[in-house]
């Protein structure tokens, strides 16, 4: 089964609905490496395909946590960010977004997510305890 997530997508003043969905496998990963991580974040890259409005997450690559305390932030390393640029190449898949881990508290994006959000870009935030928010940027 797969998990689907609903945000809103904003285009030109046109509001239209889009997902983001991701398999219960791979989400079932990433709330394994939100326990790992702890008491730290842990960050990654959504790999997957756009398809009709309909963002599939087939590969979640990890990236280092960069950030100067990982315990309250995270900051993609760019070096993993381009290695997934590369990877996908050739293979019909794109950069759809990122995903991090909240080591304590829910999966609710924090101020600083929001604020460094890239826009159009997915941001997927998991739990230590299996909860997920996913959330499209606006442009
Ligand atoms: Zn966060």
């Amino acid at each position: 089964m797969d998990r689907e997530t609903k945000g809103q997508g904003r285009r030109e003043g046109l509001v239209r609905p889009v997902r983001l969905v991701i398999g219960d496998k791979l989400l079932a990963e990433l709330v394994g490496i939100a326990v790992e991580a702890r008491p730290e974040e842990a960050c990654g890259i959504l790999v997957g395909r756009l398809e009709d409005g309909v963002a599939r997450v087939d590969e979640t690559p990890r990236s280092a946590n960069r950030a100067a305390d990982p315990r309250v932030a995270f900051e993609l390393d760019p070096g993993a960010w381009v290695a997934a640029e590369d990877a996908v190449r050739g293979r019909g898949l794109t950069v759809l977004g990122f995903w991090h881990t909240h080591p304590r508290g829910s999966a609710e994006p924090s101020d600083m997510d929001l604020a460094h959000a890239l826009p159009g870009m997915w941001n997927l935030v998991v739990d230590a305890r299996g909860g997920h928010h996913a959330w499209l940027q606006p442009h």
